[in-house]
């Protein structure tokens, strides 16, 4: 029997993480620093994992359906299946709703290429629709045009942390009778309120809702790690066949299935960080709200908007660098020891793997332009106040 503590059985919040905002020496800037977060909670990491190592139940042992229940309760969700990775998630959704060659699944250019790549893998056709100007995320206006009898499903992507518009895609996907896969890996814990007033998490909306659990997402574990979440039991129980090579009963497969399974080793860890995920989303709000602050009033820097209706869990900080000085602007953070990255350089509809969509340039006008305009900065739970104090100042100074 394993002693690490799951959680789900306390009824008392996790204790907030002390404040990280007065630290007195600067550490190097990162861009996420899993090294330090680590550290304030090696202890219980090391003992979770150490319990691991003691049972040597690798596959499918006890911590596996711990986190699956300890994250059910999380979510709100009444059925999750754990799985191998976000990109997973997505493909077994889609084969779960029966989804291949000759469907068409509707999406956006403006996302990880993972949400594109299992529409391509199940043989089905990627469709994409332009993102808005303020959210980034699915433009819910022009989803109805890009819907025709082949349309069997839409994933909206819930970008940066925040949800997409999803009581308009809701309402078009249930008038054209399609299915919903939310592309949750960025936006875990991010809620939703309905214009009747009732509130759901991300993933927990549509059909079928997919996570990450890749070591920089704002839930991630120490390797690959993904799950499914559904409402809905027949589904939850074929997500649970897909993933398990077909089967509910060894060595009788009942369907064709892939192998995607959530490691112990990995669950074990995810137990432990589960229950600080609101204290670490709490931190990388008080870094989005410093940069709000301090780069709100600037004229060539658009920060990040709220998303009607939506919460917002900072996984990214992505401000629009206007001007075409983005690059440059990147350059000089860069020479001051200041790191950014840019989510996403290429939209997907100009990646060479999927030309033959036969998109041009141009097809997207907004997605092309947050590709030469996004950057995002240093987000994670442990900056400090002097170091997101130095990131401002410094995009301050940048000669225009
Ligand atoms: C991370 C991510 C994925 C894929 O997750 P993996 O666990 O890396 O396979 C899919 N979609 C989006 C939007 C992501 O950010």
């Amino acid at each position: 029997m394993c002693l690490y503590n799951t959680g789900y059985l306390v009824t008392q919040k996790s204790v907030p993480l002390r404040s990280n905002l007065y630290m007195m020496t600067m550490e190097p800037i990162r861009m996420v620093d899993l090294k330090s977060q680590y550290l304030r909670i090696k202890s219980e990491v090391d003992a979770a994992i150490r319990c691991v190592l003691d049972s040597t139940a690798f596959i499918q042992g006890e911590a596996v359906s711990d986190f699956e229940q300890h994250l059910s309760q999380y979510v709100d969700s009444k059925y999750v299946v754990s799985c191998g990775n976000g990109t997973d998630a997505l493909t077994a959704a889609l084969l779960a709703l029966g989804i291949g060659p000759g469907d068409e699944v509707v999406t956006v250019p403006f996302t990880f290429i993972a949400t594109v790549e299992a529409i391509a893998q199940v043989g089905a056709k990627p469709v994409l629709v332009d993102v808005r100007e303020d959210s980034y995320m699915m433009d819910s206006d022009k989803l109805e045009a890009a819907i025709t009898p082949k349309t069997k499903a839409v994933i909206p992507v819930h970008l940066y942390g925040q949800c997409a518009d999803m009581e308009a895609i809701l309402d078009i996907a249930k008038k054209h009778n399609i299915s919903v896969v939310e592309d949750a890996c960025q936006a875990i814990s991010a809620a939703y309120t309905f214009s009747d007033g009732h509130v759901k998490q991300a993933g927990t909306m549509g059909d079928i809702g997919c996570l990450s659990f890749f070591p920089s997402k704002n839930l991630g574990c120490y390797g690959d790690g993904g799950a499914l979440m559904t409402q809905d039991e027949e589904l939850s129980v074929r997500l649970r066949m897909i993933c398990r090579h077909g089967s509910k009963e060894r060595y009788r497969h009942e369907i064709v299935g892939i192998n995607s399974r959530l490691d112990t080793l990995q669950a074990a860890i995810l137990n432990v960080k589960l229950n600080h995920l609101d204290a670490f989303i709490t931190a990388r709000k008080q870094a989005a709200d410093y940069y709000h602050s301090a780069l709100s009033g600037m004229e060539w820097i658009v920060v990040p908007q709220a998303s009607p209706n939506s919460t917002h869990t900072y996984h990214q900080f992505t401000v629009t660098v206007q001007n075409g000085r983005r690059d440059a602007l990147r350059q000089h953070l860069a020479s001051h020891n200041i790191p950014t990255m840019i989510y996403y350089p290429v939209p997907a509809h100009l990646q060479p793997a999927y030309a033959s969509l036969n998109y041009r340039k141009g097809d997207f006008p907004v997605a092309e332009r947050l590709c030469s305009e996004v950057l995002s900065l240093p987000m994670h739970t442990e900056l400090t106040e002097e170091q997101l104090e130095y990131i401002c100042q410094t995009i301050k100074n940048f000669p225009l």
